[in-house]
């Protein structure tokens, strides 16, 4: 007879790898949690039920999935996972949630090994290939009929759910509060809430049969064609918040070059997301930010398909990010994050060297107008110190790791403001070029960053919280306009505005005409 007194069943594995979870990776859900109720008195019971309805859920989470095919990968592919979503949480204070999948799935390989560190590896070896070696050495004794297997499975979801049911409503007060009082502090969980979200992930991206592209303004097209020609270059930012601009106030002189050209600085601008994946579509798109969505987004055209539509605007997209999160897809598009076509790059490729070429471009145009996008690496974190030239390192010390936590506060700033200081550089010579063409054009830049970023403030590191628990440290971002006569909008320099104005400002920038445009959110609008 085949005995297999020594193998476990996998009820068993679930069980012992849901208390691993709730032990090892969930140390800053169990951080905020004790932030917010103290770990005394009658709050020691409290959190101590979370951590048990926090086991039971995910025992019944893994219980509902489980077969002879389905356990070990399911519990592997999670504790690998988990790991890493640990170490970013425990030290950055970030959320996994589906902006921030997205934002990760669209990051390139260079972007990944600037996040790359020890410590992470070793939470990776120890919380994840550890513990998943083990799982599949594990020898695990499946049942010998279906039926008894089904048996022990209602059993264990009905006792899960009756034990939660129980706990939360025997601390029902308690479990309001947390539940809508302090709604951030399951977004903390490890692997429950990372989970669901690549679920709505999936549902946001995937489960559209129809993709066609919807088309907007069909009846656009630019009025006065006896005008001069316009060039107009819009600057995306990187990661570049508001209150590190000297224009606003900062206390370090980290734009000496900008506030000596004719600019407005708008001092009150907010962006539509908190990453890039999130925040760079939108601003292009036409829909405001209340009411846009990734795939609203994805499926619609954006500004720079009704610009190409009157078919005298000649658009170039150049990309020293990651991409253009789907919004040059239709249009001229050139990488220039590799040496193939940037011609200064040093330690990585420099914003500068996309205005290289620039001249030979807007001489080989036909068409009279001209839009050129070019997307900054900017202040992409957590390694600041490499975003800039060594001689930009004016900010000293500085902090020359990826593991932000290992710096001073001053270290890191330092970095960052340095990583300011290139962007000065780069704006200012992206104005001087234009100056070159005042002659024949109408000449005028729009920055925009595209999100802020959190250095450390109240623990918060980098970007990408969900908006509305966001520091504003993450959501007001330095923007800058520059033209040849800036006189009629100079007195609106600290109106609040958002990402939201840049379609309808475009429009009126290049004198299109259509019936979508809201006067409302276009900057540049005289009559407001
Ligand atoms: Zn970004």
């Amino acid at each position: 007879m085949y005995n297999n007194r020594n193998n476990i069943s996998q009820y068993k594995l679930i069980i012992f790898t849901a208390f691993f979870f709730v032990v090892f990776d969930n140390i800053a859900f169990f951080n905020n949690v004790t932030n917010v109720y103290n770990f005394s008195d009658i709050n020691i019971i409290y959190v101590s039920s979370l951590a048990v309805v926090l086991t039971t859920f995910i025992i019944l989470l893994f219980s509902l999935f489980a077969s002879k095919y389905t356990t070990k990968p399911i519990l592997i592919i999670s504790l690998l996972i988990s790991s890493s979503t640990n170490y970013f949480m425990n030290n950055y204070n970030i959320v996994v949630d589906s902006d921030m999948i997205r934002n990760t799935l669209q990051t390139n390989f260079s972007e990944s090994m600037d996040l790359l560190s020890f410590k992470l590896i070793i939470y990776v070896i120890f919380l994840g290939i550890l513990p998943s070696f083990l799982i599949y050495k594990t020898k695990i004794d499946y049942g010998k009929s279906i039926t008894k297997e089904l048996l022990v499975r209602m059993k264990i979801i009905f006792t899960s759910v009756v034990i939660i049911l129980i706990i939360l409503f025997s601390f029902s007060k308690f479990y309001t509060s947390f539940f809508r009082e302090n709604k951030p502090l399951r977004f903390y969980t490890n692997p429950t809430y990372w989970i669901y979200h690549v679920g709505k992930y999936i549902g946001e991206t995937y489960t559209t049969n129809d993709t066609t592209i919807k088309k907007i303004a069909i009846d656009a097209k630019i009025l006065n064609q006896n005008t001069k020609s316009k060039l107009v270059i819009v600057v995306v930012g990187e990661a570049a918040r508001a209150n590190k601009f000297s224009l606003n106030g900062y206390n370090k002189e980290t734009n000496p070059l900008l506030k000596q050209e004719n600019i407005v600085n708008f001092s009150n601008l907010y962006s539509c997301g908190t990453s890039t994946a999130e925040s760079v579509p939108c601003m292009f798109s036409i829909y405001p930010r209340d009411d846009y969505n990734y795939k609203k987004g994805r499926y619609t055209q954006n500004i720079l398909d009704v610009l190409d539509r009157t078919n005298d605007i000649e658009i170039l997209w150049r990309d020293n990010n990651s991409d253009s999160k789907g919004v040059a897809v239709r249009v001229n598009y050139e990488d220039y994050k590799s040496s193939d076509k940037n011609t200064i790059c040093d330690d990585e490729c420099r914003d500068e060297g996309m205005l290289v070429g620039l001249d030979n471009f807007i001489k080989s145009t036909k068409k009279k107008n001209i839009l050129i996008v070019l997307h900054q690496m900017g202040n992409h974190g957590p390694a600041y110190y490499k975003r800039y030239p060594k001689e930009f390192e004016k900010f000293t010390p500085v902090c020359k790791t990826n593991q932000l936590e290992e710096c001073t506060k001053d270290e890191i700033n330092n970095a960052y403001d340095n990583a300011i200081l290139y962007t000065d550089y780069f704006l200012s010579k992206t104005i001087n070029f234009l100056k070159n063409y005042t002659d024949n054009y109408e000449t005028s830049m729009i920055y925009m960053s595209d999100h802020g970023e959190s250095l450390g403030e109240h623990g918060i590191y980098l970007h990408g919280l969900p908006y509305f628990m966001a520091p504003d440290n993450q959501k007001h971002i330095a923007s800058i306009f520059w033209s040849n006569d800036i006189s009629n909008i100079i007195d609106k320099k600290d109106n609040q505005y958002s990402h939201d104005y840049l379609f309808h400002t475009l429009l009126n920038l290049f004198n299109v005409k259509t019936n979508v445009y809201n006067k409302n959110l276009d900057i540049l609008n005289k009559k407001d």
